[in-house]
């Protein structure tokens, strides 16, 4: 039968294993890609806020040194025109040489503070709900936000159309801030708020670049990695493919160096059974040798002694045979000898024990034989055997032969040998009383 040989590692499908690790980058890369495109986004709205709150901070910085000094007056120049709706002359002082001065408010400072910043979008304001100035009313967003304001909570922060938007609501407290730009109001009262929004361009636009190395440095690891393991999966491909080849190759000498073996196993079985019977059968006449006719008789004895099952012992030997060598030949009594043998063979039982004792001499095991039956089985070998006739180139041969007949019975003290010597004798008796005839054994030894 032939075996079919199981790879050491299965195959998958070239392409298809080259898909599972572009798959995992794919996801893994995508996943890592997106996360840092949200933590700069992130970042960048913390920027902003940071950006916002640093602002504000400078400002009220600005506002405390105004509050602090109460009034401020600069020099009304054409640098510095403040606000033209606010210079009105009851506002202006005179210096003794002639330099006019006019008072400074917290929301003019803040202008003019949000153009030092020199980035015309920083938009830094005070705004009211309802100032005298109306430049200082509060916008849409503004409004919202300061009308939305409890105490307590975090001051307005949030990104809207692009646009960063920072509100700190201002309580009325006694000294007005900003008192030219908001409206009498009570202590405690919701003055407005201060304001800082800058577009977010400018931050966008680092984040654009920020982007675009997340981008880039992202698709250069995914293809690198993609083509990296594609590369490992098939130089491990190839491997396994050599590999399962080496096993193959190895098992398919192992399978022909096994049939060889079991071959070589069923020529030396075939050989010691020729040996076996070599050793227990007559190589002319094919039945057992004298060896085997001794080891079964042993054994019979044996069962004899145990047991009590009798068996009967017959000694054939031809009568005259050296006169059909003399007459035909040494090979024409070979040829007889088988004859006989075949034919002797045919008139046996099977559990008969039919063995070639010596040249011309054949002996017969019967087991469970009594010496009655035995003998009268031999009587009829006698007659049968002088029946035939063999027929040797173009000759016709007669034969007869005389058989000595014995049972362990016969003997007190049993051995092979005596049983042997006890047949022997009856056999000398049958050929001495003229041959072809079967005597019995009678005496006792
Ligand atoms: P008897 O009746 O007294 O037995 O006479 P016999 O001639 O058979 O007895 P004897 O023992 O004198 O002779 C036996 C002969 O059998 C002698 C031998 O040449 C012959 N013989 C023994 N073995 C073989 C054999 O294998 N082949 C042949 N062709 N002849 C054999
Ligand atoms: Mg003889
Ligand atoms: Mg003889």
């Amino acid at each position: 039968m032939v075996k079919k040989h199981q790879p050491i590692f299965k195959l998958f499908n070239a392409s298809f294993a080259v898909l599972i690790p572009i798959a995992l980058w794919t996801v893994l890369l995508g996943g890592s890609y997106s996360l840092n495109s949200n933590l700069i986004d992130h970042t960048a709205t913390k920027i902003s806020s940071t950006r916002g709150e640093m602002i504000y901070r400078l400002a009220g910085l600005v506002l405390q040194w105004n509050i602090q000094h109460g009034l401020v007056y600069v020099p009304l120049t054409a640098t510095n025109p403040v606000n033209p709706f606010l210079t009105s002359p009851d506002r202006e002082i005179t210096t003794s040489n002639g330099l006019i001065l006019t008072q400074m408010t917290s929301p003019q400072m803040l202008r003019q503070l949000s153009k030092l910043f020199g980035d015309e979008s920083v938009s830094l304001t005070m705004v009211g709900t309802n100032p005298i100035n109306p430049k200082n009313r509060a916008n849409q967003w503004q409004q919202a936000a300061i009308e939305a304001y409890t105490p307590g909570q975090q001051p307005y922060n949030n990104i809207i159309d692009g646009e960063f938007r920072y509100l700190v609501p201002l309580i009325a407290k006694s000294q007005c801030l900003g008192c030219h730009a908001i409206q009498q109001l009570q202590l405690g009262d919701l003055a407005g708020g201060l304001s800082v929004s800058f577009p977010q361009e400018s931050i966008a636009a680092s984040t654009a670049t920020l982007h675009r190395q997340n981008m880039i440095s992202h698709l250069v690891a995914y293809l690198l990695l993609c083509l990296i393991s594609s590369l490992l999966i098939l130089k491990i491909q190839r491997l396994i493919k050599n590999l399962n080849q080496e096993k193959a190759q190895r098992d398919q000498i192992i399978d022909n160096k096994t049939a060889n073996l079991r071959a070589e196993i069923k020529q030396h079985k075939i050989a010691r059974s020729e040996l076996q019977r070599l050793a227990t059968h007559d190589p002319l006449t094919g039945i057992t040798n004298r060896r085997h006719f001794t080891s079964v008789l042993n054994k019979e004895i044996l069962r004899y002694q145990r047991y009590q099952t009798n068996f009967s012992l017959l000694i054939l030997d031809l009568d005259h045979f050296k006169q059909i060598n003399d007459t035909f030949g040494h090979d024409c009594g070979d040829f007889v000898l088988k004859e006989f043998a075949a034919q002797v063979q045919q008139w046996l039982r099977k559990s008969d024990i039919f063995s070639r004792y010596g040249g011309e001499e054949f002996a017969i095991i019967a087991p469970n034989t009594e010496l009655d039956s035995a003998k009268r089985f031999a009587d009829k070998l006698v007659r049968d055997i002088n029946k035939i006739e063999i027929e040797y180139q173009s000759h016709k041969i007669s034969i007869s032969v005389s058989i000595g007949v014995a049972n362990p019975s016969l003997i007190d003290k049993l051995t092979s040998k005596s049983l042997i010597a006890i047949t022997d004798k009856a056999l000398y008796l049958a050929k001495s009383s003229g041959r072809n005839i079967a005597v019995t054994a009678l005496a006792k030894l």
